[in-house]
């Protein structure tokens, strides 16, 4: 079976980049939801407390027990059920769901600005404030979520510009229903790095931490590096001689007038490498598939007996025509993680 390796190095580059621009280690959030971006939960948790990261976030209540003894506070996303626990914030992304959270649960506003997926809308602001009062939730932050902090538009800047509304109305609104200061957060990765001088509670960073971020050229940030590979070992060789075609369909043939060798290696779409990879993708080495990627098996023109996958996947994701958090968190969970 194919294997990961984590390099602890760049993580703790990417994080000091991040912290440099959040001012403060407090202020970053990781996000950990789906697996650690198919990174691995624990192992990015204990990454994380070792570097002294004190807040995450999460999905799922389950995901957030999971870690809840490396981190001091954890924000739930998206979760309809509770889990009793001091550290563990739940998200209200929608105005009719404050009355199912228990009495005293801790709770973080979503207020829509602009993306239009989940959160109450910014007039809903004062009912959504008076029903959590009356439910007897305990509301410790307002945030909010970009839709476009990645691309190079004034799409941040008016969005900003509406959080900005809601964080005034937010604080007067907190003072006449007697709830305690407020904190406030708005950025992913991307938003964080629009930001010259920033300035909120905190930043929930994902993709950067893990090295794969990417922004128009004119956004470019220097010096983030990717955090996971993927490695695969040779089961098998063979010669393969002009016409002979590879694997599945035949997609893939020898042309060459000289004998050539493909090696199949022990990695395929069964371990969450992406199908849309095909012939053509080629290995950071330079080395080139042959073929279609098959459940656990996928060939290359090779004889070695170990290959490097990808080790950016942004580069695999480009083959593929999508983004690298769909290329990363497809990575599945039984895959074996080592940290380097
Ligand atoms: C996933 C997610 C993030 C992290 O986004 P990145 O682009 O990976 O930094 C932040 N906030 C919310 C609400 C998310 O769902």
């Amino acid at each position: 079976m194919a294997y990961i390796t984590l390099n602890k190095n760049n993580f703790f580059n990417n994080l000091d980049i991040i912290a440099n621009r959040t001012k403060s280690v407090d202020k970053i959030a990781l996000v950990l939801k789906d697996n650690a971006y198919g990174h691995g939960l624990l192992e990015m948790a204990t990454l994380a407390k070792e570097y002294g990261v004190k807040k995450a976030v999460v999905r799922t209540c389950k995901e957030a027990q999971k870690v809840e003894s490396f981190f001091e506070y954890i924000l739930v996303l998206a979760d309809n059920t509770t889990c009793e626990n001091e550290k563990i914030r739940y998200t209200i992304n929608d105005i009719k769901s404050i009355k199912e959270f228990p009495k005293g649960t801790k709770v973080e506003l979503k207020v829509d600005t602009g993306m239009h997926r989940n959160g109450i809308a910014m007039d809903e602001l004062e009912a959504a404030f008076l029903k959590i009062k009356e439910a007897e939730l305990l509301l410790e932050a307002v945030f909010t979520h970009h839709r476009s902090a990645d691309e190079f538009t004034s799409e941040w800047f008016w969005q900003r510009e509406n959080f900005k509304k809601v964080k005034e109305k937010s604080r007067v609104l907190a003072k006449e229903f007697g709830f305690s200061e407020l904190r406030f957060h708005s950025s992913n990765s991307a938003a964080l790095f629009r930001w010259t001088n920033f300035d909120e509670d905190m930043a929930r960073v994902g993709i950067a931490a893990y090295g794969c971020m990417k922004l128009p050229n004119a956004l470019h940030v220097e010096k983030f590096k990717p955090v996971l590979s993927l490695w695969a070992n040779r089961i098998s060789s063979r010669e393969v001689k002009q016409g002979h075609r590879v694997g599945y369909g035949g997609d893939f043939e020898a042309k060459e007038e000289c004998v050539c060798v493909i090696s199949n290696y022990n990695f395929g779409y069964g371990d969450g490498f992406l199908r849309a990879c095909a012939n053509g993708y080629k290995t950071p080495h330079g080395i080139e598939l042959s073929g279609r990627i098959s459940m656990d098996n996928s060939s290359f023109v090779s004889d070695k007996d170990e290959i490097l996958v990808f080790n950016d996947a942004r580069e695999a994701a480009s083959y593929a025509k999508t983004i690298s958090y769909e290329v990363l968190t497809s990575l599945k969970a039984d895959l074996n993680r080592e940290i380097v």
